[in-house]
């Protein structure tokens, strides 16, 4: 009986977003397998294109003439396991986008890169007569070629690097041998390129005693995993509560049982230090991947995974999709982190999808963050996730001293300094006794964002309708973009020469603080100073090693590495997050300040933190002082609540973006009609200009749908998706789908 597969053909355009059906030839019935990605002919001139099979029946759904058959199977692409298809086809539905797209997310890596070979020279002649040519190499003075086969002699096998490098012997010394029948090449498959680079020693890391805390929290979730039973948990610890030694009891516990481990940590917190850690616990069994990772190195940690050489990934947001065979449990560190959102189609959210990959695999979850998402916090407390509390800092250390300073006053009582006078007064004491201070700001570039003081418009980019940043080169810079202007003298608007630079950046306080305290040693931590390679480990090291007394930076600063000499954070604005164009002004302000205040005190010695405001009575900012995550959830979730959004509703924003700008107002005018006759309950806000409302030359309309029930927005996703497809009018506008977003379009 003949077989067909059911390809998804790899154009991510919606038009051919669905399976087709092709013959499978006799000599292929064994190659061809789900996931396996084949040639095929496609379209009406039988173009050649690529395809994953997603399925193979022996029922043909089409009449048998009309079915093509795949050509070959396409060698160069690394095959889609079988359970990250389902995982595809289940992010397609709840996130809309291309199954295409869907597929390419969980294959982050497409091309199987070629494996490195290296060359080894055997000895191939009897001992005997190798000495017997020996020696008469020596007699002729044949230095070179009695160098290389004493040294085969003595080793038998020889990698030809080694040969040519340290030995110094040419090439056509080796071929001469190799003809005379004394030595042969061989080829033997290069080791796993491993990104842990191999450290001195590899002593067994040190073990901490899990505290009473910790201990509990760790023999819930393994206790749970040994009967079989599979939970998501909530570990809510408080920051340098240990979170990490917990994870890391748990990783025994199921590597023990044969199963592996996915660690997913945000990007930025993927340090070096945090590394060693997992690396002196675990040694070669554990890997990394970073977006910084060249094809073949992420390829070859793929491999190793599913050939189980290793059990423990650790890895930005893409490390969730790991082909591993018996995945055991799923950790998400800073679980409140935006970065788990994905910012491109299909918008999926790594928790959502992590939780959706441990059911289908049998596997566990852990959410561990000492701020955590509103939704997580939200469904733990409905009792969908189980909530496990680490109330106290590892060894009773106090947390930090927060006080709150309001800037209004300041000003009232004539100081124009950004430096309020108690933070100056603590920062001249904590210098004096030679420990370290962090002081952070929510911006970058030297003076922010350019104001008109006359007529007060801001200088805004051409395309993408924000406003440009003054750097310290004299240029405006969209951040957008990357559109680039000479700073202006007169305002384009009024004329007004009175125009000039509104907040201060990290290189603006790092001015300012050499002035004060010209003493002080600075190192400076922002997008600007971290753009090259490692430059982010630098900083962080350099200070680390008390190189320096004062870090300056922006949100980068707030994780990663542990200061213990740290004892005073300064948070210089802690209002710009509120502003953000969303919903989620408090919360991320609470999150940082909640983090940045984090971050003193963590050693020893006991810290203060001062935070500098204009709204000094904001519960986002009052509740972080106290470090009082309940007290910000309560008032949060009422927020939320009366408002109608997520978590305690669910959110659906639709894009709609065209180059002409009525047409993009015209479609989405008529998708929100459709939406009103075919879901006349359903809450609809918009269409409106996106918060930016022009990129790169597209105007972009949103609309925002909100109900209480996640399903309901995955219709409508069908309907307008459907919509966009056949209706002709749709065929230039580009339309996009966001649930439950984590910022805006
Ligand atoms: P978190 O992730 O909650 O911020 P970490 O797991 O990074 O905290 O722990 C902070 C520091 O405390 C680390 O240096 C860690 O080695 C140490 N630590 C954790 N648990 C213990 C413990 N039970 N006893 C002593 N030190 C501990
Ligand atoms: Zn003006
Ligand atoms: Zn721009």
């Amino acid at each position: 009986m003949p077989t067909y597969a059911n390809v998804i053909i790899d154009i991510s355009h919606e038009k051919v977003d669905k399976v087709f059906q092709y013959r499978v030839p006799e000599q292929l019935l064994d190659a061809v397998t789900p996931g396996v990605q084949v040639n095929l002919p496609f379209g009406k001139g039988g173009t050649i294109r690529t395809g994953v099979v997603v399925e193979l029946t022996e029922t043909p759904s089409y009449e048998e003439e009309k079915i093509k058959e795949i050509v070959s199977i396409e060698e160069t692409a690394v095959p889609i396991e079988s359970q990250l298809i389902a995982l595809a086809a289940w992010i397609k539905r709840n996130y809309g986008g291309t199954m295409n797209a869907a597929l390419k997310t969980v294959l982050p890596v497409h091309k199987r890169a070629q494996r490195k070979e290296k060359e080894i020279l055997v000895l191939a002649a009897l001992e005997e007569d190798a000495q017997i040519a020996l020696a008469e190499y020596e007699r002729k003075h044949f230095h070179a070629k009695a160098r290389l086969l004493k040294e085969l002699l003595l080793e038998g096998r020889i990698p030809k690097e080694f040969v040519t490098g340290k030995l110094h012997v040419s090439a056509p010394t080796i071929r001469s041998l190799a003809s005379a029948g004394m030595l042969t090449v061989e080829k033997e498959r290069a080791d796993y390129r491993n990104p842990v680079k191999h450290v001195s020693g590899g002593a067994r890391g040190e073990r901490v005693l899990l505290n009473e805390e910790q201990r509990a929290a760790a023999d819930r979730m393994i206790k749970d995993f040994q009967k079989g039973e599979r939970h998501t948990y909530l570990l809510h610890g408080v920051t340098g509560s240990g979170k990490t030694e917990v994870y890391m009891a748990l990783i025994e516990e199921v590597v023990a049982a044969g199963k592996q481990v996915i660690m997913m940590i945000p990007e930025i917190a993927l340090t070096y230090q945090t590394v060693m850690r997992f690396y002196e616990r675990f040694h070669d069994r554990v890997s990394i991947l970073n977006s910084k990772m060249p094809p073949g190195e992420r390829y070859d940690q793929y491999l190793r995974a599913k050939e189980r050489e290793i059990d423990i990934i650790i890895g930005p947001r893409s490390a969730l999709f790991t082909p591993f065979p018996e995945l055991g449990l799923i950790i998400l560190d800073e679980e409140h982190e935006t970065s788990y959102k994905s910012e491109t189609i299909p918008r999926y959210h790594a928790r959502e999808t992590a939780i959706a990959r441990a059911e289908m695999t049998g596997a566990s979850v852990v959410l561990g963050s000492a701020t955590p998402s509103m939704e997580s916090y939200y469904r733990a407390k409905k009792g969908d996730y189980v909530l496990l509390p680490l109330t106290k800092r590892v060894e009773e250390r106090p947390l930090p001293e927060c006080e709150i300073i309001d800037l209004r006053a300041e000003l009232m009582d004539g100081n124009r300094s950004i430096f309020s006078r108690r933070l100056s007064a603590l920062m001249e004491e904590r210098l004096k006794k030679e420990e370290q201070i962090m002081l952070f700001l929510n911006r970058r570039g030297m003076s922010g964002f350019v104001v008109c003081r006359s007529c007060g418009e801001a200088i805004k980019c051409p395309h993408c309708d924000v406003s440009l940043s003054l750097h310290r080169d004299q240029t405006l810079r969209c951040h957008y973009c990357g559109h680039q202007i000479p700073a202006v003298k007169k305002c384009p608007t009024c004329g007004s020469p009175y125009i000039g630079g509104m907040k201060a950046g990290t290189e603006k306080v790092e001015e300012l603080v050499k002035k004060q305290f010209p003493q002080a040693r600075t190192l400076r931590m922002d997008l600007d100073t971290t753009r090259e390679k490692d430059g982010y480990e630098r900083i962080l090291t350099a200070f680390s090693n008390c190189e320096a007394d004062i870090l300056i930076g922006t949100q980068m600063i707030v994780k990663g590495h542990d200061f213990p000499n740290v004892t005073l954070v300064g948070i210089l604005a802690a209002d710009l997050s509120l502003n953000i164009p969303d919903f989620h002004g408090a919360e991320r302000t609470f999150d940082l300040l909640t983090q940045a205040a984090g971050r003193a005190g963590r050693g020893e010695k006991s810290g203060n933190v001062v935070i500098q405001t204009y709204h000094p009575e904001h519960y986002g900012i009052v509740n972080a002082a106290e470090q009082d995550y309940d007290g910000f959830y309560e008032q949060e979730i009422a927020y939320r609540q009366i408002m109608h959004y997520p978590p305690v509703w669910h959110m659906l924003t639709i894009l709609v973006s065209e180059k002409d700008e009525q047409a993009a107002a015209e479609g989405a005018d008529r998708i929100a009609a459709q939406i009103g006759r075919e879901f006349p309950k359903l809450m609809l806000i918009g269409p409106a200009d996106a918060s930016i409302a022009k990129v790169n030359d597209y105007y972009k309309k949103v609309l925002y749908l909100k109900d209480q029930d996640y399903e309901t927005l995955i219709r409508v996703k069908d309907s307008v998706e459907k919509t966009a497809l056949e209706d002709p009018f749709f065929t230039r506008l580009l339309v996009r789908f966001d649930f439950d977003p984590a910022g805006g379009f």
